[in-house]
């Protein structure tokens, strides 16, 4: 007889809660809801240094989409929610608010490349920025 051992993973959040899941894939996590923060060693993906569950990664997003710092809101998807206050918080950020070129170099910014969204607008403006000011 032929006897298979399942392997299991227990993933434990540091709220306390945990999960036990049949594989690490992306796709399983996903599935769970639980998140991957950080590796002990990058190479190896089973070398799992911190798991958050979902209650505390919605809880870490409110935090970021409330945050003074454009990345904390950027990545917290807090311009896809205001789409309207990109503009001027962007530009605001690299110190180019009432610039006489700001809406130029707005245009340029996101004419270098936008398709990895409102970061990579952000990084070529930070760019454009240091060139004019
Ligand atoms: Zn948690």
């Amino acid at each position: 007889m032929k006897v298979t051992v399942k392997k299991q993973y227990t993933l434990s959040c540091s709220c306390g809660k945990s999960i036990t899941v049949d594989d690490l894939s992306a796709e399983v996590l996903k599935s769970t809801g639980w998140k991957i923060v950080s590796y002990q060693s990058p190479a190896d993906e089973k070398s799992i240094k911190s798991v958050s569950c979902p209650e505390c990664l919605e809880r870490e997003r409110l935090r970021k989409y409330s945050s003074n710092d454009i990345r904390d809101r950027i990545s917290a998807g807090y311009y896809q929610d205001n789409p309207e206050k990109y503009y001027d918080d962007a530009l605001k950020h690299v110190g180019l608010a009432g610039h006489p070129k700001a809406s130029k170099a707005f245009s340029y910014a996101y004419e270098l490349g936008h398709a990895y969204g409102h970061e990579e607008v952000l990084s070529n403006l930070e760019g454009i920025a240091e060139v004019i000011l």
